[in-house]
């Protein structure tokens, strides 16, 4: 048994900071937390001075498999799992230093991050915890392809589910539009009917896993949903024509408590073409997720981390800042790369808070990042299941 003593504590859901917390660790989980604890007798206590303690992040949509470069499909395509697996290992590993302690990934090839998430479950310190969806599953040369789950039908989807059950995934992944990443594919399309996005629902949530979407189109979000997805990823309402906002679509989001993964983080700025036609975009998105959040819609904020340079495996919090412009206050930002990330992918029970029996997977940075939320880029130390490895 150890404790940890620092300046501030966030605790991954109160918006006012613990000050000069006392936090006991042992066997990998927190015991307790104190405030202005005195000593504690003979137990070791590392003081990591002037910083703000919280949980570590979670990043709900990565990519371990692909590379983070321009041409990061071409080179998945080239390359044997072995090797795969070897980048994936080190691309995990670059999030761990940046404080992100708990990883879900949603778009595997041929589930090879199994190996990763076993080996990383032994060997905690070595990697985030990790979380697979496997293959995500797509209709017949559909958005990913290439990753290895194709299925049409209803009889498909349910045998598809079964299998990623079978191997032991976390979650369903299923693109339920096109997307940009692959050739011939269109963003605004629906890929599947009503009857198939419900089967896969229906015999996912019978087998205790849950579902979420990628989904840009507006018919896409819609369709989702109707299905009961839990999550829905991007979540951009995408038509030919732009982003014209699907209100009756928000207001069943934010009654059906639909999760919705705003992939926002960005490590480079966004390249602007003459006509600034990006900016415009990107302002369109800002002000659909603006809406999302005063309907109530619970927003996290993730990466999509390995599709291209921008998007790195260590990028999330740099997405903190951009999600300030929905009108979060910097503990809304917080608690969405915290406790509600942790909700919304299935682990509430021991990741997202600083509390008595959760995982102690921490983050300590300098300044405090509840009045200014870049702060959680100055990482001071990090923690996973006790261990310090940053
Ligand atoms: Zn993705």
């Amino acid at each position: 048994m150890y404790g940890l003593r620092a300046a501030r504590l966030f605790d991954g859901t109160s918006g006012s900071p613990l000050k000069h917390p006392l936090v006991l660790i042992e066997d990998g989980r927190i015991v307790s937390v104190f405030a202005n604890a005195a000593g504690l007798g003979d137990t070791p206590v590392i003081d990591l001075g002037d910083v703000t303690l919280l949980p570590g992040m979670i990043d709900s949509h990565q990519h371990l498999v692909l590379d983070a470069t321009d041409d990061s499909v071409i080179h998945l395509a080239s390359r044997s799992d072995e090797e795969v697996l070897a980048r994936a290992r080190l691309a995990a590993r670059s999030a761990l230093m940046a404080g992100i302690t708990t990883v879900r990934d949603l778009g595997d090839r041929s589930f090879v991050l199994l190996a990763l998430k076993e080996e990383l479950a032994r060997e905690p310190a070595a990697g985030p915890e990790l979380l697979v969806a496997g293959p995500p599953i797509t209709s017949p040369h559909g958005h990913c392809w290439f990753l290895g789950c194709e299925a049409r039908g209803v009889e498909q989807m349910r045998a598809a589910v079964r299998l990623h059950a079978a191997r032991g995934v976390d979650v369903i992944k299923v693109m339920v539009t096109g997307g940009s990443l692959t050739p011939g594919s269109v963003s605004h399309e629906l890929q599947y009917g009503a009857a198939e996005l419900r089967a896969v629902v229906e015999q996912a949530h019978g087998l205790g896993l849950t579902v979420t979407g990628h989904a840009k189109g507006v018919r896409g979000v819609a369709a989702a949903v109707r299905a009961g997805f839990d999550g829905i990823e991007h979540c951009l309402f995408l038509t030919p024509d732009g982003f014209p906002l699907g209100r009756a679509v928000v207001d069943a989001m934010a009654a059906a408590g639909t999760y919705v993964s705003v992939t926002a983080a960005f490590k480079r700025a966004p390249e602007l073409d003459a006509s600034n036609t990006r900016l415009a975009w990107l302002r369109d998105v800002d002000s659909l997720y603006r809406t999302m959040w005063q309907a109530g819609i619970r927003l996290v904020l993730s990466s999509d981390a390995g599709i291209g340079p921008a998007v790195p495996h260590d990028v999330l919090p740099y997405g903190a800042e951009r999600l300030l412009r929905t009108g979060m206050t910097c503990a809304d930002v917080l608690r969405s790369l915290t406790s509600l990330a942790a909700l919304a992918c299935g682990v509430a029970d021991r990741k997202g808070r600083i509390a008595s029996g959760y995982d102690a997977d921490l983050t300590a940075v300098s300044g405090d990042p509840l009045v200014d939320v870049n702060d959680l880029l100055r990482v001071a130390a990090v923690f996973r299941r006790g261990v310090r490895v940053r």
